[in-house]
């Protein structure tokens, strides 16, 4: 497990260990015993599968390309996670996230272990045909370690519904008469999709930063203004307040959450900048988001780079690099984009007093710790972005019985959810000095150890 998640781990054991009110019946020597045990059960995957998919191009050419599937962990269920289609994938990293699926399912009450998976490749590189194939050729190569009860792979970065569709068909006519609707979830709609699963990542972080926020701001603010707590503190003062807010990455869930946070009537938010991997963008009084959409939609996902683009769909923004975005004098910074991008050699720069996790591991620990310590509240990406998983299970039990929410039904079903887990997390995490992503490990590392035990796995 790569170097945060694995210390974070170790950090909540090492709490749990000495907390004796968790699990009494592990006693003196045999309670270190079990928690060492724990401490290597939980930083390891327990297998790491990897091809090297045999593509036909267009072109003719025969190439080889890397492929992995990461099953972390199963105490709770089928091993669960997506499948990342980018040029920078390395085994480390899957393992990394497939770590973080089974804190995000344990963590949210998901029935779910955790998997991950990778292909080294740029999408944008390949056409439909050769995408096709490498789709096909995933499933065939993996096909023994996938299935509605083994291991469910859903979409990542850089693959979406219609890499479902082509994976689950693969997997359907590999295996013909078997259950097939619950092998892949992230699926278009007619093809047995879940409404809503698209904008379910965009839209939980934005909930997970509205509910605290608002919802919890507002009901808990006798017992937030009574603790000396800093991270209390923080978010007392932005009570009825005002809030600028800047996000990076315009993708499924970068897109998704600034227009919730454009169209909060609840809160006073002005969303002042987004970027992407081209450009960022800036106006002060607020960006018109439906309209950057709109112009997304037509121009292959990409924000407009000009000022003739711009004032085609009457958008009024400055013009800056992308790498901008991160030190904005803004309140509020969503980061959707990729991992790693607040670290030691840009979190000095860093002005935002609240920082979301849209995307998986975008802050480092070096960087958390610094943040965390003055104040800075980040809400970490397995609570904040695990509204894609938490749909995917809804997507997954639809599938079993053959009966279809209604896009309402999902979003209030997700929502309550979530606040479920806030409502757990929060209280703990504005009483103690642990920073919100502690808290969110500690509590996932109890619910696996706790499983764990009464499996009778710690012997
Ligand atoms: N790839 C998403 C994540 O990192 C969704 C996983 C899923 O739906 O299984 O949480």
């Amino acid at each position: 497990m790569a170097s945060q998640t694995g210390t974070i781990v170790q950090e909540s054991l090492a709490a749990l260990l000495k907390d004796s009110s968790f699990l009494p019946e592990l006693q003196s020597e045999s309670r270190e015993q079990a928690f060492a045990s724990l401490a290597s059960i939980l930083s390891t995957p327990n297998k790491i599968h990897k091809a090297f998919l045999r593509i036909s191009m267009d072109n003719g050419e025969v190439v080889r390309i890397p492929a992995f599937r990461v099953q972390h962990n199963h105490t709770l269920g089928p091993y669960k996670g997506g499948i990342r289609f980018h040029e920078s994938v390395n085994e480390d990293e899957v393992v990394n996230l497939a770590a973080l699926m089974t804190l995000k399912n344990a963590l949210h009450e998901v029935p779910f272990g955790g998997g991950k998976g990778g292909v080294v490749i740029s999408p944008r590189e390949h056409s439909a045909k050769e995408i096709n194939l490498i789709c096909q050729k995933y499933v065939h190569y993996f096909s023994d370690i996938l299935g509605p009860d083994k291991d469910i792979p859903a979409p990542d970065m850089g693959s979406g519904d219609r890499e479902m569709d082509w994976m689950m068909a693969e997997y359907k006519s590999i295996r013909p008469g078997e259950p097939y609707r619950g092998s892949f979830t992230g699926k278009s709609v007619v093809n047995g999709g879940s409404l809503g699963r698209r904008e379910a990542t965009g839209k939980g972080v934005y909930f997970t930063f509205r509910y605290m926020l608002y919802d919890f701001l507002k009901e808990q603010r006798t017992f937030l203004s009574n603790t000396d707590n800093k991270f209390a503190q923080t978010l007392l003062s932005y009570a009825n307040k005002p809030m600028s807010i800047a996000v990076q990455g315009f993708g499924n869930v970068g897109s998704v959450a600034a227009l919730e946070a454009h169209q909060c009537t609840l809160l006073q938010n002005k969303v002042v900048s987004v970027s992407d991997r081209n450009v960022m963008l800036y106006n002060s009084d607020g960006l018109d988001i439906q309209a950057l959409i709109d112009f997304t939609t037509k121009n292959k996902g990409e924000l407009p780079t000009t000022e003739e683009q711009l004032s085609l769909f009457d958008i009024k923004a400055d013009i800056h690099d992308r790498d901008q975005v991160l030190d904005l004098d803004v309140d509020v910074l969503i980061l959707a984009a990729l991992e790693d991008q607040i670290h030691k050699g840009n979190m000095e720069q860093i002005k935002a007093r609240i920082i979301v996790e849209g995307a998986n591991a975008p802050v480092t620990g070096e960087a958390d710790q610094y943040l965390s310590e003055k104040g800075v509240i980040i809400i970490p990406d397995i609570l904040a972005n695990a509204g894609g998983v938490i749909v995917s299970y809804f997507e997954w039990l639809q599938g079993r019985e053959t009966q279809f929410y209604s896009e309402e039904e999902v979003f209030k079903l997700l929502v309550e959810k979530m606040k479920g887990t806030m409502d757990t997390i929060l209280p703990q995490y504005f009483g103690d000095p642990f920073s919100l992503r502690q808290n969110c490990f500690i509590h996932s590392v109890m619910k696996l150890v706790t499983v764990m035990y009464r499996q009778g796995k710690l012997y």
